[in-house]
C-alpha cells in the first residue's frame, strides 16, 4: 500500500487560495494565474514544464504540495460509447468515474465524491459498500484531470469533457467543503472554466447541507426524490427517516432559485412500487411545475437487485400523466448497462483491483 503524501494536493487549491499561498511565501500573485493555466488549460502536471514560473516558486510548491494525480487502473467501454473507469487514489482506495457521450459533442463526467457512501439507499449498488472515506477536493478534481488526459492519449487528442454530474459514488453534500472547493476549481475561468449550467450537484436530501446551498456556487441542483410518499421513500432511502419529505421541502424552498432557476427531481421508477396513479397524484401535490423538472430513471436491474424495472408502456404512461399536469418530464436514457456503469450500479470491486492494475500496467504503462 502506498503511503499518502504528507503534503496537501496542489489540485485542492482554488485560484484565490493558490495566489494567497504564493504571496505569503514572497512570490508574485500572478504566478498563481500562470500555474492555473499550465495545470488546467495545458494539462502540464510536471512543474518543471512551467517555463514562465520562477524556479524558486516551483521549488517552493514541490516542497510543500503533492503533484500526484489519481491513476486510471481499469477501464471498460460500452457498446453505446459510455466509458467506465476505475480510478485509484494514492492510498489504493478506488472509485468509479464514468464518461457519458451525448449529442452535440457533449461528454459528461459522472464523478465520485466519496469512497463508498453512508446513505445506504436500498436500490443502490454503491449503497451496499458503506462509507470508507471522503475524497479531498484534489481527488475530485483529479478524476476530471486524469480522465481528460486518458481520453486524449487513448481516444482522441482533441477529447474534452464538457459537463460534470456529481452522481458517482457518494453523497456530495456529505462532503460539502471539499465538493464546494472542487466545484470552484471547475468553474475558474483561468483554468477549466466550466459554466455553472454545465455542473449538476445531486443530493439524496441532506437537509442541513441543503440549507447551506446559498453558500455554494449556483450550479444545477438535482434532488433524488424517488417517491412522493414518506413510507415508500423511507423504504428506498433510509435518510427519509431522518429528514422526511416535509423537512426536505422546507429546506428546498430556501435554495436561492433565481440562481438555480429549476430544481430537477430524479425519480427512480420501480414496478409496482412508485409507478401508480396515486404516485402521479402525490407528485403533483408536492411539486410546483413552474420551478420543477422531473427526470424519470427506469430502474436498472443488476445481479441480486430486489426491484424490477417497469415495462416500457408503463414508463411512457407515467411520463405522459406528469406532462399532462404541466411538468417538464424526461426519461433518462440508460447508458452503459453492459458494463454496470448506469446510475445506482457503481461499486468498486477492490478484490479485482490487483488484477486490473496488472492489466492496466501492461496495456497503458501507468
Ligand atoms: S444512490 Fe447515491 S446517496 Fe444513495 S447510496 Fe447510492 S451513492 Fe449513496
Amino acid at each position: 500500500m502506498v503511503k499518502p503524501p504528507q503534503q496537501p494536493s496542489i489540485y485542492s487549491l482554488t485560484l484565490p487560495q493558490l495566489r494567497e499561498v504564493l504571496v505569503n511565501a514572497g512570490f508574485a500573485r500572478f504566478s498563481g494565474d500562470q500555474i492555473y493555466q499550465w495545470i488546467y488549460k495545458n494539462l502540464a502536471f510536471d512543474p518543471d514544464l512551467w517555463s514562465n514560473v520562477s524556479v524558486k516558486a516551483r521549488s517552493f510548491l514541490k516542497e510543500n504540495y503533492s503533484f500526484t494525480l489519481p491513476k486510471v487502473v481499469w477501464n471498460g467501454h460500452s457498446t453505446d460509447g459510455t466509458r467506465k473507469f476505475l480510478v485509484a487514489m494514492i492510498d489504493g482506495k478506488t472509485v468509479e468515474t464514468v464518461a457519458i457521450p451525448a449529442k452535440n459533442d457533449r461528454l459528461t463526467l459522472c464523478i465520485s465524491s466519496q469512497v463508498g457512501c453512508a446513505i445506504g439507499c436500498t436500490f443502490c449498488h454503491t449503497g451496499t459498500m458503506g462509507l470508507t472515506r471522503h475524497l479531498s477536493a484534489g481527488e475530485i478534481v483529479g478524476q476530471f484531470l486524469v480522465i481528460t488526459d486518458w481520453l486524449k492519449r487513448h481516444v482522441n487528442p482533441d477529447a474534452r469533457l464538457t459537463n460534470i454530474v456529481y452522481m458517482g459514488q457518494g453523497e456530495p453534500l456529505h462532503n460539502f467543503d471539499n465538493v464546494k472547493n472542487a466545484t470552484e476549481i471547475f468553474l475558474e475561468d483561468k483554468g477549466l472554466g466550466l459554466g455553472q449550467r454545465k455542473i449538476t450537484l445531486s443530493t439524496s436530501g441532506l437537509v442541513p447541507q441543503i440549507e447551506k446551498l446559498g453558500d455554494f456556487p449556483p450550479v444545477n441542483i438535482a434532488i433524488s426524490l424517488h417517491a412522493a410518499h414518506n413510507q415508500i421513500r423511507s423504504e428506498l432511502m433510509p435518510i427519509n427517516k431522518v429528514y422526511d419529505l416535509e423537512r426536505l421541502f422546507k429546506a428546498i424552498k430556501m435554495i436561492p432559485l433565481k440562481a438555480h432557476r429549476w430544481i430537477t427531481y430524479e425519480y427512480l421508477l420501480i414496478e409496482g412500487m412508485n409507478d401508480r396513479v396515486e404516485d402521479v397524484t402525490a407528485l403533483n401535490q408536492l411539486l410546483d411545475p413552474k420551478v420543477s423538472k422531473i427526470n424519470l430513471i427506469p430502474f436498472n436491474e443488476y445481479p441480486e437487485s430486489a426491484f424490477k424495472r417497469p415495462s416500457e408502456t408503463r414508463i411512457k404512461w407515467f411520463q405522459k400523466e406528469l406532462m399532462n399536469k404541466g411538468f417538464i418530464t424526461t426519461i433518462r436514457t440508460t447508458m452503459g448497462t453492459d458494463i454496470l456503469a448506469a446510475c445506482g450500479q457503481l461499486k468498486s470491486q477492490q478484490s479485482k483491483l490487483n488484477l486490473w492494475v496488472e492489466e492496466s500496467v501492461s496495456q497503458f504503462d501507468i
